[in-house]
């Protein structure tokens, strides 16, 4: 399975445009890796996870044929996750020789924005399937098992994060998820864990359940608790996503914080073969 890490940054993006702060600053300065848009991964080219305002910009940096992808899996709406607007660029008229429709998938919220900004246009209904998700309810998407579970993020509505199955590996896509809820540790009970994609969105804050988001402490408290349950096999890797520069931490910081963990720090571009 190939993991394409399309952006790594949270909702301002890393360094924020508009903003004077030191990190912002310095982020410019270094480049290369501190340079973070929001966050996406494309999964074997043809699964996709969320729809980021940056998702123009990411196809054409790394060279995505984006008429590939037959399904799109949305965690939530904040304006980071789903800017649905821009997948009118995918319809008849405005896009040629792609003939298959796209698989939407989503809480009430996601799919009626996506319904609002697609379904009205012309063509709209042959071209976007819009698949409504419940936590815990598993789907099958292409060739993959998909369990949306739940998360604890922003409270005014159903934000998923996804246990994904396949090709015999399971990988957690967790962002932005805040602590688990209770029922999703209950769910992963039992299972196993090959890799997983963490909210680290704070950087560190000193609290080990940290809600809305995860922090450092956070992530590491994950990772025991996976240890614990034996959710861990001998080569499970854990990655962490999702950056704000309010965190205070360059790519740099970041990788020396999660070193001793065997952590991983995501950023943009990175693909990773499992
Ligand atoms: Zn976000
Ligand atoms: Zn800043
Ligand atoms: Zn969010």
């Amino acid at each position: 399975m190939k993991l394409h890490f399309l952006g790594t940054a949270a909702a301002e993006g890393f360094p924020n445009v508009y903003c004077k702060c030191d990190t912002c600053e310095k982020a410019r300065q270094s480049g290369g890796r501190n340079i973070r848009t929001r966050c996406s991964v494309i999964i074997d080219d043809v699964l996709k996870v969320d729809q980021p305002p940056d998702s123009f910009t990411q196809a054409l940096r790394d060279g995505i044929d984006m008429s590939l992808v037959r399904d799109l899996l949305i965690t939530h709406t904040h304006y980071d996750h789903l800017n649905a607007g821009e997948l009118i660029s995918r319809m008849k008229g405005y896009a040629h020789g792609v003939e298959h429709p796209l698989n939407i998938y989503g809480n009430d919220l996601a799919l009626f924005q996506c319904r609002q900004a697609l379904l009205e246009e012309h063509e709209g209904e042959k071209q976007f399937y819009m698949r409504r998700l419940q936590p815990f309810k598993q789907i099958k998407v292409g060739d993959a098992k998909v369990t949306p579970l739940l998360a604890d993020h922003d409270q005014r509505e159903t934000c998923l994060i996804y246990f994904l199955e396949k090709d015999n590996m399971n990988v957690l896509y967790g962002n932005d998820s805040g602590w688990f809820p209770d029922e999703t540790w209950e769910w992963l009970k039992g299972k196993k864990v090959d890799f997983a994609i963490l909210d680290c969105t704070v950087g560190k804050n000193g609290n080990k359940h940290s809600g809305n988001h995860m922090s450092v402490e956070s992530v590491i408290e994950v990772q025991n608790v996976f240890r614990e349950g034996n959710l861990l096999k001998d080569h499970t890797k854990l990655v962490v996503t999702h950056f704000s520069h309010n965190c205070g931490l360059l790519h740099e910081d970041l990788v020396e914080i999660f070193k001793p963990y065997g952590i991983e720090v995501a950023y943009d571009g990175m693909v990773v073969n499992i």
